[in-house]
């Protein structure tokens, strides 16, 4: 067996953790933690809508991975993923022993043993066997032979430096700082060739390996070196990036012929005489790809004991910055970034042509909002949001990933997430619960939505950087936007604009009662703590609250990165509950502020004039607000003051984004707040930072010369096609605490309490949350049953009632849930002591409600039912809208379908006034004998408009023995079975 395998390895030499534990001992600290599985939410074993299987067991958490992280006196590791917390920490342990340089291993050469195989894997390359091979190097090789006159033959060291994969892994085997400074691999080379001097010369001094016996003629006639299938010169698309900040980055071209060497003409382009004294840095961009930068060998290289130090120093002047910044390794002098290379694949030369474009590309994806501009397809106007409300709402790379790529873009080891579970007490009591839910929002609420959005104005102005930065807090923003956050809350409930944290929904959620809270990490190359973000507030779902660590990190790097002075990201600092080491940041970032930020400083001025949203085409009356989703079809073009063609830029058909997020410019969603479908706007603003509107045109000359030689502005034209609605569960959040759905659960549970009830049946249980929270109290309940029709949202019932029942000692002696319409009968819901509906009727037809409402009663009577619906005269205050048109309007809302955007979830059907309830409720107790009384949640009886849930709660009257046997189903007579059991509990079996 494979496993065994690996333990008999391991039992013959010592484990990564008894060498650390050796050194270490109790100084080494491994903490291991779980990680996050990119949800997979099937319910293991639950496959079959109406196979029962009584007491299987569903695991009650998907399979869990751990990392490791190993803290040692000087410095820490973070493991890799496994899915044994063992692995994790043999894992941590073997990257210190890596990074302490300890090889206690056989497995691992040690540093005679990596130097002696450099020496043949040298002496290997140079052998007559592998000139005839399919390898880049070979395509080298024979490339340096065709070279004319002296430089016949001389193979650069920087090219076995750079493209010889297993060279340069030996090369950072006998030392690990080749990582980080890769040109020190070509001394551990021109080393090894010096112990090959009987067949290779590399002079002092020269960058170069020369083999002394010529190839043999058969081997170098042989069909391998016919460069017969590609005759034609070869034109590579470059990039020339002065080291002189001053001069731009300008495209390059230059043509390699069949019998030339690529090096020998971009040595040529770059005023060098040798290529062998051109150096190459290792890839650029995707890891494919040959995108390399090519730069002149410093002088300094090869004077006397030439540290790394010496030649930093000596070279300071020349520094490459933007190469420096694109490769993540120390660039000197005008360098040339080009995609070309030999492949193993073919003998000819392959090339990719690299432009303007793609160069500020490059440049933008090492930036947090740029990355996320990329994901968009949207550079210019798109713009890192502000809060992550859900992933349903979010679009582009979700923020967990932004910033994953953003350490790989700057070689940080990816950033650790580390989430805990946080307890909320749970009351008992049911007066209990509304103070007690409520720490489950952050305890500062107040101070988390203003935090929210008073970065929103630091945003933008990091976002777009340029001149017209000071001058975007126009009446025009401002007023746009502090009206859309208005709407966000009621006038009185300050407390509570932050629409965005949702945590009613059931999937991946913690326990109820407990919270998940996340902490992010960064750490340097050195393995020093960079930044660490601990956002002091919880959240029901694991997602959301990596989601939202993620995101602060995030947006203050970007502020960071766009003002290294970083004061607006050190006054956001608490905000974001971000703490940082300023030295190691600095460390780390030093060269983002003078790439990013030059553009700034040397932009023109722009004509900063804004003017007027001009909105056209009728008023469909249907707005966006805070929360919903829009579909926009825009397009924005670069407009010379002068008169001359306009030059888009940038459009989209179909654009969607969460308004009040800041997901686009704020030009754009106050344009957009004042819309509504159907309606187009145009306007006109400055123009933002020239990186991304470099990064979005691929005319770079025509943009170049129009930037240059007028005042431009930005146009967009922008058509709302669409809008989706915010969740009711979000909005209900957004302005109740606990939330609505909570409240409608606790008002039931209450209910329940009160009542001698041993069974109940939850119509259109849903995900369960009621039946679920049921568990959390102690009730007279032994049998309860849910039905819906929903097999997704009963799995998920299935799985949190299931691992609830396994851990509680509850009184509940079997549960079951079915799979079935409640407006068709089934005998076996028919007698209970308890029924229960909470918001199902409004997504019936009208008439499937009232038909609901007489097979209920009718039919399945409960000794008691307790019904709740929307009262549709409280949108009014969740809109903080004028209020809609009640009279007439019903026939039109049904026409509407979908689009309706009065109801508060768009699967609703319809929603009731109070006095359209109280008839339905009335008049159906009357008919199948029933007392009905009226209540609800959310607001209050004698203030208008109500409750924002109403209640109808209706009890059997005449008690239960004197009922007529009017019933069509009694539970004796007339089996009928429409459910399929998805689920069932049974502790006996
Ligand atoms: N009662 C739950 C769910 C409310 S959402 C709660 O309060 O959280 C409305 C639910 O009604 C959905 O799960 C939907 O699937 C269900 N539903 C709608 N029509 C139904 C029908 N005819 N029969 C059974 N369930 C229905
Ligand atoms: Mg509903």
């Amino acid at each position: 067996m494979e496993g065994e395998g690996v333990a008999d390895a391991r039992k013959n030499t010592i484990t990564p953790k008894a060498v650390i534990n050796s050194k270490f001992g109790i100084k080494a600290s491994y903490v291991v933690e779980e990680v996050v599985e990119p949800s997979q939410d099937g319910c293991p074993g639950l496959s079959i809508p109406g196979l029962s299987v009584p007491g299987f067991s569903i695991p009650q958490k998907g399979p869990s991975s751990y990392r490791c992280r190993l803290e040692l006196p000087d410095f820490s590791v973070v493991s890799g993923t496994f899915r044994k917390k063992k692995d994790a920490e043999q894992d941590a342990a073997q990257k210190a022993v890596d990074k302490l340089g300890i090889h206690p291993s056989k497995g691992k050469p040690t540093l005679e043993e990596a130097s002696e195989e450099l020496v043949s894997r040298i002496s290997y390359l140079f052998s007559d066997e592998f000139i005839q091979i399919q390898h880049p190097m070979s395509g080298h090789l024979r490339a340096t032979l065709r070279r004319e006159g002296d430089h016949c033959g001389l193979f650069p060291i920087s090219v076995i430096a750079a493209c010889d994969g297993k060279a340069s892994s030996l090369c950072k085997q006998i030392d690990p700082k080749v990582e980080s400074n890769p040109s020190l691999a070509l001394s551990f080379i021109k080393l090894a060739a010096s112990k090959l001097s009987g067949s290779l010369s590399s002079p002092d001094e020269k960058l170069w390996i020369k083999r002394l016996n010529p190839y043999p003629q058969d081997i170098l006639e042989s069909p391998i070196d016919q460069e017969s299938c590609h005759p034609e010169v070869t034109t590579v698309h470059a990039l020339y990036i002065p080291s002189l900040m001053e001069e731009p980055v300008e495209p390059i071209n230059f043509d390699v012929l069949p019998s030339g060497y690529y090096m020998d003409i971009i040595a040529e382009k770059l005023r060098i005489s040798n290529a062998s004294d051109l150096l190459i840095s290792r890839p650029i961009g995707r890891a494919s790809s040959e995108t390399r930068l090519y730069y002149a060998a410093p002088e300094m290289y090869w004077s006397e004991a030439s540290s790394s130090l010496e030649i930093a120093e000596s070279c300071k002047d020349s520094i490459n910055v933007r190469a420096t910044y694109l490769s993540g390794q120390d660039i000197y002098g005008n360098a040339i970034l080009a995609a070309v290379g030999y492949t193993w694949k073919s003998k000819d030369l392959s090339v990719e042509d690299i432009s303007i474009l793609s160069y500020y590309r490059m440049l933008i994806n090492k930036t947090p909002a740029g990355a996320y501009k990329l994901s968009r397809g949207a550079v210019i106007t798109a713009t890192l949001p502000l809060a992550f409300t859900t992933k349903t709402n979010w679009r582009g790379l979700l923020p967990r990933d932004i910033l994953n790529t953003f350490c790989r873009q700057h070689r940080l080891a990816e950033p650790t997430f580390n989430t805990s579970i946080v307890q909320i007490k749970s009351s008992s009591e049911l007066s209990g619960p509304p103070k007690e839910l409520r720490t489950m929002k952050p305890a500062n609420e107040t101070e988390e939505a203003d935090a929210t959005f008073s970065t929103s104005t630091i945003d933008e102005s990091a976002e777009s950087g340029s001149a017209y930065l000071c001058e975007v807090k126009t009446s025009f923003e401002l007023s746009g936007l502090s009206k859309m956050l208005r709407t966000m809350k009621p006038e009185n409930e300050t407390g509570q604009a932050d629409a965005s944290f949702s945590t009613s929904n059931i999937e991946e959620s913690a326990e109820s009662g407990s919270n998940y809270q996340c902490e992010v990490k960064i750490l340097s190359k050195m393995q020093e703590v960079i930044l660490v973000c601990s956002p002091k507030e919880s959240f029901k779902r694991q997602n959301d609250c990596i989601q939202t660590a993620a995101l602060k990190v995030l947006l203050w790097l970007n502020m960071y990165f766009l003002d290294m002075k970083a004061e607006k990201a050190i006054s956001s600092t608490n905000t974001l509950d971000i703490t940082f080491n300023p030295k190691h940041l600095h460390e780390e970032f030093k060269l983002c502020s003078s790439i990013h930020g030059y553009q700034q400083r040397n932009i023109q001025e722009v004509n900063n004039k804004i003017c007027q949203v001009n909105i056209e085409g009728p008023d469909s009356g249907i707005s966006p607000t805070p929360g919903s989703l829009v579909s926009i079809t825009y397009s924005v073009s670069l407009v010379p003051d002068d008169g001359h063609a306009k030059e888009l830029l940038e459009s989209a058909d179909v654009f969607e984004f969460e308004m009040g997020t800041g997901a686009v410019i704020s030009y754009l969603e106050v344009a957009v707040a004042q819309m509504s479908v159907g309606q187009s706007a145009c306007f006109s603003i400055g123009i933002p930072d020239q990186e991304l509107i470099l990064a979005a045109s691929d005319d770079f000359a025509r943009i170049n010369s129009l930037l240059n030689s007028n005042p431009c502005c930005l146009e967009y034209f922008v058509k709302l096609m669409h809008i989706t609605e915010p969740l009711e569960d979000g909005m209900e959040q957004a302005f109740f605490s606990p939330p609505l759905s909570k409240q409608r659960v606790e008002y039931a549970v209450g209910r329940i309490r009160q009542s001698d009830a041993t069974s109940l049946v939850d119509f259109g249980c849903g995900s369960g949350s009621l039946l679920e929270s049921l568990l959390d109290y102690a009730t007279g309940l032994e049998m309860i049953v849910g039905v819906d029709i929903s097999v997704k949202s009963l799995i998920r019932a299935a799985k949190v009632l299931h691992s609830k029942l396994s851990k509680d000692s509850s009184t509940i002696k079997s549960a079951v849930l079915y799979d079935g319409s409640i407006i068709e009968l089934d005998s076996r819901l028919c007698g209970f002591d308890m029924g229960t509906c909470l918001e199902v009727i409004e997504h019936m037809q009208e008439e499937q409600a009232h038909l609901f409402g007489d097979i209920v009663l009718g039919s399945f009577r409960p000794k008691t039912l307790i019904v709740s619906t929307p009262n549709y005269e409280y949108n009014v205050i969740l809109r903080g809208s004028s209020a809609p048109n009640q009279e007439g309007d019903a026939d039109e809302k049904s026409q509407a379908g979908g689009q309706s955007f009065k109801f508060r979830n768009h699967d609703h059907k319809f929603e009731w006034t109070r006095q359209q309830f109280e008839s339905w409720a009335s008049k159906l107790a009357t008919k199948h004998n029933y007392m009905v009384e009226f209540s609800g949640v959310g607001g209050s009886h004698d203030i208008e408009p109500g409750f924002a849930s109403q209640i109808a709660v209706f009890r059997m009257e005449p008690p239960p023995h004197s009922t007529p046997g009017d019933s069509p189903v009694s539970s004796a007579e007339g089996v009928i079975h429409r459910c399929n059991v998805v689920w069932e509990w049974n502790p006996s079996s």
